[in-house]
């Protein structure tokens, strides 16, 4: 079987639900088979960097989204994106002029992939010009700016979405699943390793300006994230404690590494590790009464590898961010729900966990969580 009809396979029964009906096709195989003529999401991605290299790369499988539009500050890369991907010159934007984009009826949506603490000011731009938007994890550099991107958004009646693609990785779900059905009783404990020894200290990473923070705002949120959709609970408290052994590289206000603990309403706890300085971070555990899961990697671009209690988890891998948009475009178009919430909100509940976490670090005090 293709990587293709894996794909459709894994969408499931939503994603053909959604489509069936409007294409006419009776079966898997006969979505599979005849050309899509649903709707489409056009979607433009603004930071053509290293992330956005990929979701371009992934959204060539897309059937329900497409890439027809480009914001970038560096012209030559617009103009080798326009030939490889077909772009029209009227849909490509620079950092200065793409407010204008209110008045191009021809891009529904664009997919924020620039640094953190950028954000938060185009993603209000782009509300403002009528575009819903995607952006990419963290959503902003605290919960503050995330309630203003929230508020910005159901102002002008656009979707805001948030770029966290394991919400769609069926492994991960398939564990969710078990939790939901009561199949592990009651959760106990989670933990969640996120990390890896960054490299260049000239990095935009390891800029307080442009990143808002360190580990914990681009891989801690993993393990934050996580937490929150393997235990199937919000967390009432945090503490959390900061290890800095190189303040050369990890200057004031980017951590190195971070670890943190979360409470739970139910009793159940997690214990998370979030660095910049520790090599092949990225494991989650979960423990429940009857049963447990455990992912390694849990969060890595894939394949996902893990089992449970039942054994070996074997869902196919499918690219994370191919699924991602093609469910976003299910979400904007048609109000289809996602799996595990990919909303502001959701987005908001992590930056609120984040405030706490440095918070936490500062006081050494326990910080109440409200989510
Ligand atoms: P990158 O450095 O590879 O790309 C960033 C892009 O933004 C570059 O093209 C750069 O030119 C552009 N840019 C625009 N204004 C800039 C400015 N003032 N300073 C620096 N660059 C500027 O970074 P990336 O890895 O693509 O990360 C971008 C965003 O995507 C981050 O928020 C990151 O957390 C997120 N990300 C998410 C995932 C994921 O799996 N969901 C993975 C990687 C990155």
């Amino acid at each position: 079987m293709d990587s293709r009809r894996n794909f459709l396979q894994a969408m499931g029964a939503s994603f053909l639900a959604l489509s069936i009906p409007k294409t006419g096709f009776g079966s898997i195989d006969d979505f599979y088979n005849k050309p899509y003529d649903g709707p489409v999401l056009r979607v433009a991605i603004m930071g053509l960097g290293g992330y956005g290299t990929r979701v371009a790369e992934a959204m060539r499988d897309c059937k329900m989204a497409k890439l027809v539009g480009l914001i970038s500050g560096t012209p030559s890369k617009i103009t080798a994106w326009q030939s490889k991907y077909d772009i029209p010159a009227g849909n490509c934007y620079n950092y200065e002029n793409f407010d204008s984009i209110k008045d191009n009826p021809s891009i529904d949506a664009v997919y924020v992939i620039t640094p953190n603490s950028l954000h938060h000011g185009q993603v209000i731009r782009l509300a403002k010009a009528g575009k819903h938007v995607i952006c990419e994890k963290p959503m902003a550099l605290n919960a503050k700016q995330g309630q203003e991107m929230i508020d910005a958004c159901k102002k002008a009646n656009v979707k805001l979405l948030v770029g966290y693609r394991m919400h769609f990785e069926p492994k991960t779900l398939e564990i969710v699943r078990m939790r939901k059905a009561g199949e592990m009783g009651n959760v106990m404990f989670f933990q969640g390793l996120s990390g890896f020894k960054i490299g260049d200290p000239t990095q935009w990473r390891l800029n307080k300006e442009l990143a808002g923070g360190g580990s914990l705002m681009d891989i801690g949120i993993y393990a934050i994230n996580g937490a929150r959709y393997m235990v199937g609970e919000e967390p009432i408290w945090v503490t959390a404690q900061e290890t800095k052994t190189n303040p050369e590289k990890f200057k004031e206000g980017v951590d190195e590494t971070i670890q943190f603990q979360l409470g739970f309403p139910s009793g159940a706890v997690a214990s998370c590790l979030s660095s910049y300085n520790i090599s092949y971070l990225d494991r989650f555990f979960l423990s429940a009464e009857k049963g447990f899961a455990d992912l390694q990697p849990s969060t890595g671009y894939g394949p996902i590898k893990g089992r449970t209690n039942k054994g070996e988890l074997t869902q196919a891998h499918i690219t994370h961010q191919t699924v991602q948009m093609e469910k976003m475009a299910a979400i904007i178009l048609a109000g289809e729900a996602a799996p595990i919430p990919v909303d502001g909100e959701e987005g908001l509940k992590d930056l609120k966990i984040i405030d706490a976490i440095y918070l936490a670090v500062k006081s050494g005090k326990k910080i109440s969580l409200k989510l």
